[in-house]
C-alpha cells in the first residue's frame, strides 16, 4: 500500500492530472482496503470484477487475494500507471473503458466462463446508481457486491417507505441483495478528500428462491417501480397511469389498488416491496 507521500510522487512522475469528471478519490488507508477485501471474502477461487481501479491500490491486494481480478478503468491516462505498478501479476486483465458501455454478461462468459464473480470496488460517486442498477440485473452472473458509496447512497439501499431517499435503487437492493453496511469510512481517508462521507456496503445477492417477495413478473415490477419514481410527487394512479413503457389505464390502476386496499390517492413512495409485487401480480392477471 502506496503512502499520501508516494502516491502524489507516483503522480508528478506519471505527469497524471485528478479528474474531479471521473470521480477520482484515490484510498490511502491500508486499513479501509484491507476491511474492504475481509468483508468480500475473496478466496483463490474467485474471479473479481474491480470497478475503475484509479493507481491500483486496492488491485494489488485483490490480485493476491484472487485468481482473477478484471479491472475496468475508464480514464487513459491511468492505464500505464496501472500497467507499470502492477506488472508483475499475471492474474490481472485490465480493461480501458467505461463501465456503462461494457457488456458485463459477455465480459463474465469470456473470462470466467460465465461462472458467477465478485465485484469489489470504490466507485465513482457519480454513476453509483447506474452502476448498482446495472449489475443487480446480471444478478445470476454475480455472488456479491462490495463497494464504497457515498454514505447517504448506502442508507439509502436500506431505506423503506415514508423515507424521502426512498426509491428504485433501494427497492432493487432490497429484492436481489442482502445488504450490510460494512464499514464507515471519513473523507481523509482519500487524496483528493471528498466532499462527503462514504460508506462500504456489501450486497449479498440472493439464490432466487430466496428473494423476500415472490412475483410473477419481475420485469413488470421493476417497470412499475420505474414509472412510480419518475414522478414521485405523483399519486399512482397518474404516474402508472401516463406511463408510456405500461400499458395500464387509470380504471385498471384504480381498480388493482382497491383490491389491495389502498386509497386512490396513493404515491408509489408509500408503497413496500412485497405491496409493488402484489400490485404487480394483480395488473398481471387483469
Ligand atoms: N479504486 C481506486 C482507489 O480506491 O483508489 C480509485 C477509486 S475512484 C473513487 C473511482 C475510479 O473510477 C477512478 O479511477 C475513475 O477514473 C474510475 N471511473 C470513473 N468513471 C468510470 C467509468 N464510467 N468506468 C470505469 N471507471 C470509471
Amino acid at each position: 500500500m502506496r503512502t499520501p507521500k508516494e502516491c502524489i510522487a507516483l503522480i508528478k512522475e506519471y505527469d497524471f492530472a485528478i479528474q474531479k469528471k471521473f470521480g477520482q478519490n484515490f484510498l490511502i488507508d491500508s486499513n479501509i482496503i484491507e476491511g474492504i477485501i475481509e468483508a468480500a471474502e475473496i478466496t483463490k477461487d474467485d474471479c473479481v470484477l474491480e470497478i475503475g481501479p484509479g493507481m491500483g491500490a486496492m488491485t494489488g491486494y485483490l490480485l493476491e487475494s484472487a485468481r482473477k481480478v478484471i479491472a475496468v478503468e475508464v480514464d487513459r491516462m491511468l492505464i500505464p500507471i496501472l500497467q507499470d505498478t502492477l506488472n508483475g501479476y499475471d492474474n490481472l486483465v485490465l480493461i480501458n473503458d467505461d463501465i456503462l458501455k461494457v457488456d458485463i454478461a459477455s465480459l463474465i462468459e469470456r473470462e470466467n466462463d460465465g461462472r458467477p464473480i465478485k465485484v469489489v470496488a470504490n466507485l465513482p460517486y457519480y454513476i453509483t446508481t447506474p452502476i448498482i442498477m446495472e449489475l443487480l440485473e446480471r444478478e445470476e452472473k454475480i455472488t456479491s457486491i462490495t463497494v464504497m458509496v457515498q454514505k447517504e447512497v448506502a442508507q439509502r439501499m436500506q431505506e423503506g417507505p415514508g423515507s424521502k431517499s426512498y426509491g428504485a435503487l433501494s427497492l432493487a437492493v432490497q429484492y436481489y441483495a442482502k445488504a450490510g453496511i460494512v464499514l464507515n469510512v471519513s473523507k481523509n481517508c482519500f487524496l483528493p478528500k471528498p466532499d462527503v462521507d462514504s460508506a462500504v456496503i456489501k450486497l449479498d445477492i440472493y439464490e432466487p428462491c430466496e428473494r423476500p417477495v415472490k412475483t410473477e413478473n419481475p420485469e413488470q415490477m421493476f417497470a412499475l417501480i420505474r414509472a412510480a419514481f419518475n414522478q414521485r410527487r405523483k399519486t399512482l394512479l397518474n404516474s402508472l397511469g401516463n406511463a408510456q413503457e405500461l400499458n395500464y389505464t387509470k380504471e385498471q390502476i384504480a381498480e388493482a389498488l382497491a383490491r389491495m386496499g389502498k386509497s386512490e390517492t396513493i404515491r408509489g413512495e408509500a408503497l413496500s416491496l412485497p405491496e409493488f409485487a402484489e400490485l404487480s401480480d394483480i395488473l398481471s392477471q387483469q
